[in-house]
């Protein structure tokens, strides 16, 4: 089956970070999410929760055989592998292990229940647009079409620094 291209947006503030993100990447592989593009690693200031420890994020682009919801399913099955909390206990947009959020699908727009492509929040966060455009600086919303560098100067105020390996 024909390959799709995908961006995903990695994210980790507890625990062993680095060792999350590294752990997630192996994972994403073993299960035919391959990684094409890897980011820097970044560590950026918590939003919406604010009282939280930072977090180490950073972008990929992958290619998969599988569909959107396939996809979701897949990336979720990896964060609880690496200890993520979900439900009662756990603080929406809060602290956890590993997030992986998807991004962009092909050109694909879809707006359901369980997943909205592209990610609603994506063009409002540093943390997201900064590892993506350095991995695709020429990209485009694929809703807006317009480049993801017009939206990078309106979150400059949003406290980010790229770790050097
Ligand atoms: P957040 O990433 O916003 O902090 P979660 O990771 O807990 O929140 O995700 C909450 C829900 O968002 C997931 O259960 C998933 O069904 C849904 N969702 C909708 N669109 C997306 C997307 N593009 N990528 C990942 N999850 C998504
Ligand atoms: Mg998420």
């Amino acid at each position: 089956m024909a390959h799709k291209t995908v961006y995903l947006a990695l994210g980790s503030n507890l625990g062993d970070r680095r060792f999350n993100l590294r752990r997630a990447c192996e994972a994403l592989e073993d299960a035919r999410v391959h990684i094409v593009k890897r980011s820097s690693i970044y560590e950026t200031e918590p939003r919406d929760v604010t009282a939280q420890p930072w977090f180490l994020n950073m972008a990929l682009a992958c290619e998969t055989p599988y569909f959107p919801l396939q996809l979701l399913a897949i990336s979720q099955r990896i964060e609880r592998d690496l200890g993520r909390i979900r439900g009662a206990s756990s603080v929406p947009r809060g602290p956890r292990t590993l997030d992986i959020d998807i991004l962009l699908f092909q050109n694909i727009v879809m707006d359901t229940p369980r997943l909205t492509i592209p990610h609603p929040r994506m063009l409002d966060r540093r943390f997201v647009l900064e590892p993506l455009s350095e991995i695709a600086p020429h990209l485009r919303h694929p809703q807006t079409k317009d480049l993801l560098a017009k939206y990078l100067s309106r979150v400059a105020g949003q406290k980010l620094r790229r770790i050097e390996l």
